[in-house]
């Protein structure tokens, strides 16, 4: 087992902690504090590649892998939660997937102009009555001569004002539930869709999301990805590669935090020393320090898993979620202990960073479902890798 990150992958990582030390951390605070898209970053991370590692070369990607996807995730997290959100949107919920399950033609259409920002994507799963029951999704997608029409709502979207293809889940046929769900990859400028802002978010302020309403909306069967009925499957398959960006998103803002707190704790004097002298806040960072390098070690696993191939990892994959993402709040929460009154003053990253660190709790699979995947499979009930 070799715990070091190879050459290549080091290059990219040095790559991306140099472009958010430059390019994105001189403005995050003012973009977050404006709601302030930044498309130019992200066309400039496109440029860069950042997009395309588990992506091949023959499709516009570097074909590095989901580890440098993840290491490369991790570095971005640090400076900016609401770019992490690209990973999702570019690659794992829409390039990947449109790998993994489209045929040639959408590939050849979609996943290059996904991976270079040419496009964005984003991912319609969540709808007023389905958040983490995805089976209860009622948008309907009826055939209709040589296409289908789509009717319903999608709530909580990242990129939905934005986006201009979105992978829409969606019922045709809703009578043999699981079995009857279809996925379509969708132009978001067809007459019928309309997109309106979610209501202010705590965190993740320069990314937008909002609510997609599809009203007779008009795809061709071309627009269907892979087979119909199967859209349960690729949803859960992407999920498993949208979770993996999740945690190395939950390390990144985890370490970033570790960072801060340790800066201010050499920094601060009370009691005529500096407070990282104290006992009871060394104890503090001496967990922090743990757990946040446990919770890596957890997502290279799983990204390590799927470079190998061969087996589907969704056991590691919630392991990887669950730990690195209730790691990221207790981690927010002590550093907020820390640097005490200037924690929850903007004076400091630690306020933006622990409102983008609670974020990982909710999305892809809140904790109490990756609990329930790793309790099932511990007790035998339902294995999680089949
Ligand atoms: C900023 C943001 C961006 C998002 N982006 C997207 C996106 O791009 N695309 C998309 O499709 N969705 C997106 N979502 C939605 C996200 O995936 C959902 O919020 C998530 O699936 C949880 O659903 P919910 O919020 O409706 O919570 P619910 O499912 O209503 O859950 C509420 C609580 O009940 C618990 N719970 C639910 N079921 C069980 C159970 N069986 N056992 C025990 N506890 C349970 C949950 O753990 C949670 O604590 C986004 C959400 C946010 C906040």
């Amino acid at each position: 087992m070799d715990f070091e990150l190879d050459e290549h992958i080091q290059a990219v990582r040095d790559t991306a902690t140099r472009f958010a030390q430059r390019e994105i951390l001189p403005r995050v605070e003012d973009d977050e504090r404006n709601h302030r898209f930044q498309r130019d970053l992200l066309d400039k991370m496109g440029q860069l590649g950042f997009f395309g590692c588990p992506i091949p070369e023959e499709y516009g990607g570097s074909g590095m892998g989901f580890l440098a996807h993840a290491v490369v995730t991790e570095e971005i997290s640090k400076v900016s939660g609401s770019l992490r959100a690209a990973f999702n949107m570019q690659t794992m919920g829409t390039a990947r997937e449109i790998y993994q399950y489209g045929n040639e033609q959408q590939k050849k259409l979609h996943i290059q102009r996904l991976v270079t920002c040419e496009i964005l994507g984003c991912i319609g799963i969540t709808e007023p009555d389905a958040g983490s029951d995805v089976g209860a999704i009622r948008t309907r997608a009826i055939r209709d001569g040589d296409g289908y029409i789509l009717n319903g709502a999608k709530t909580w979207i990242t990129y939905a004002q934005v986006a201009d293809l979105g992978i829409i889940y969606a019922y045709t046929d809703p009578t043999v539930r699981y079995k009857g769900l279809s996925a379509f990859i969708v132009d978001l400028n067809t007459s019928g869709i309309s997109t309106v802002p979610t209501a202010d978010k705590l965190g993740w302020r320069a990314c937008p999301t909002g609510e997609i309403v599809l009203e007779d909306v008009r795809v061709s069967v071309e627009n269907l990805l892979g087979e119909e009925g199967r859209g349960f499957a690729y949803c859960m398959g992407s999920l498993d590669n949208t979770r993996l960006t999740a945690a190395a998103g939950a390390v990144g803002v985890s370490q970033a935090l570790v960072d801060e707190s340790i800066r201010y704790a050499r920094e601060r004097e009370q009691f005529r020393k500096p407070i990282g002298e104290f006992q009871m806040i060394q104890e503090e960072i001496a967990r922090m320090v743990v757990e946040t390098d446990a919770a890596r070690l957890l997502t290279y696993r799983c990204a390590a898993q799927k470079d190998a191939g061969g087996i589907h990892n969704t056991l590691e994959t919630s392991m990887a979620k669950y730990y690195s993402c209730e790691v990221a709040s207790r981690v927010a929460d002590s550093a907020l202990r820390i640097l005490g009154a200037y924690g929850y003053s903007s004076e400091y990253p630690v306020e933006r960073l622990f409102r983008d660190a609670k974020l990982y709790q909710i999305l892809e699979g809140s904790a109490n479902i990756h609990k329930i995947i790793i309790s099932n499979d511990a007790l035998g009930y339902r294995k999680a890798n089949r």
